[in-house]
């Protein structure tokens, strides 16, 4: 059961009614949704919100063809990483100081991660190891490793990436000799919600500083990232926040420790005062001093109007709504996938709690379905577009500002006949693809 949406629906036209009566369900009018494709990737690349080509285009034609250099003051282009930060910060618990839209999810985590690095040392020389899970979005792990790295390479301390495979063994390695902890809110595979309170409270316990990586969080899960006590986030801008391909991503960090290091990646826009081109580094007081270069106007420009399209829902209850919406939805997977796909073998992944469940639900594929790459192909073949997470990972990301019940009960349909006909089991569906 879910707040506001009941169990399941039993029938289609169940779900057809529910849809009707959805108070998000207007939502759905915001966004280019295509005729005939069930869209289930929003947590890889959000749909195209309605309002994102007019609002590129304005920056296209009129602020860069018209006003041309001139917009960087008087269209606001240069303040415009705080200003969609400030917009994030409200989606993700922070104050509108704290959060900056830039570079990318991996960029942004090199440079808080560094930081934190810089804090510890400094705080608690002693502590050498940062730890994260084996499961973590590997670009997570190459970051920290590629710090790690450059930092011995250069005649600094030897750090060391300490990796888990379980909640207790995360407990047991937040010990006197761990500097950092970097985790990600909701696992990209499974689905699953780190509890932030309680390990960012055991984290500061035992002296350790928290870095969370929003990245199927923000827009998507309730996050208080102050309540909660973070140290340090990063998200991405594409997947549930609809900024579109390769949107820049945002970081956060708590307001009481932005003045203390300056990110090692000190570009002239987190110069205190870039347009005096002084020879000397001098990092602006607060968040602004974790920007770098020059910001991608057109892509924050669309990056602002999916903002926009999440903030859409405040009035209706925000991201809470949002979140139990998708548990909602992702009940009704569930419980068709039971209905429709027993004997299949497709084991769930994605915990059932509320507090447990970010906007995803994912399956194991048996090796009998070869793992589930093939699936994954005849779905898309059928309109019906989720994803595959290698090795046999088959997951369905649930974005309830466009996703209908009704399409729900259609996406399962669609994966029972093709589990029952074998259709997927043909040779075009087995070639891999470079993306997946
Ligand atoms: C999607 C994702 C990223 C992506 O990082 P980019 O730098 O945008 O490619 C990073 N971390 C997590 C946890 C992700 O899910």
């Amino acid at each position: 059961m879910t707040p506001g949406f009941g169990p399941p629906p039993e029938t289609r036209a169940a779900c057809v009614a529910l849809d009707a009566e959805d108070p998000l369900g207007g939502l759905r009018e915001l966004f280019r949704v295509p005729a005939d494709l069930i869209y289930l990737d929003g947590n890889s690349l959000g749909v195209l919100p309605r309002a994102t080509p007019g609002r590129v285009a304005r920056a296209l034609e009129s602020e860069w063809g018209e006003g041309l250099i001139r917009s960087w003051n008087e269209a606001h282009w240069i303040t415009l990483p705080e200003t969609v930060g400030a917009k994030i910060a409200t989606l993700i618990g922070a104050h509108a100081a704290e959060v900056v839209a830039t570079d990318s999810t991996s960029v942004n985590l090199f440079k808080v991660l560094a930081a934190a690095l810089r804090m510890q040392a400094t705080d608690a020389p002693a502590r050498r190891t940062i730890v994260s899970e084996r499961g973590n979005f590997p670009t997570d792990l190459y970051m920290a490793q590629g710090l790690i790295d450059l930092i011995g390479a250069t005649g600094g301390p030897r750090y060391e990436l300490r990796l888990v495979d379980s909640p207790l063994e995360l407990t047991a390695a937040l010990d006197a000799q761990c500097a950092l902890v970097l985790l990600t809110h909701v696992n990209f595979k499974s689905g699953a919600v780190h509890d932030m309170a309680a390990l960012s409270a055991h984290a500061h316990r035992q002296g350790a500083l928290v870095i969370w990586d929003l990245a199927h969080s923000a827009g998507a899960v309730p996050v208080a990232l102050n309540r909660d006590g973070a140290d340090f986030a990063v998200g991405c801008g594409y997947k549930f926040l609809n900024g579109g391909p390769g949107a820049p991503a945002f970081v956060y960090v708590a307001t009481r420790h932005q003045d203390r290091f300056s990110q090692p990646l000190s570009g002239w826009l987190g110069h205190a005062a870039p347009f005096d081109f002084d020879p000397v580094y001098r990092p602006r007081a607060g968040i602004g001093r974790y920007l770098c270069g020059t910001p991608p106007i057109l892509s924050m420009a669309a990056l602002d109007a999916g903002v926009d399209s999440v903030l859409a829902a405040t009035e209706l209850g925000g991201v809470a709504a949002l979140h139990a919406k998708s548990v909602a939805l992702g009940d009704l997977f569930i419980a068709r996938v039971a209905a429709r796909c027993a004997g299949a073998g497709l084991a769930l992944i994605t915990p059932r709690a509320l507090a447990e469940r970010g906007s995803q639900v994912s399956f194991r594929a048996p090796p009998e379905l070869g793992g589930g790459y093939a699936v994954m192909q005849a779905l898309i073949d059928r309109g019906v577009i989720g994803d595959f997470r290698a090795p046999d990972v088959l997951r369905f990301g649930l974005t309830p500002l466009y996703t209908r019940f009704v399409d729900i009960w259609d996406a399962v349909e669609h994966l029972a006949a093709i589990l029952e006909s074998r259709a997927w089991d043909r040779p075009e569906f087995h070639q891999r693809a470079a993306v997946t």
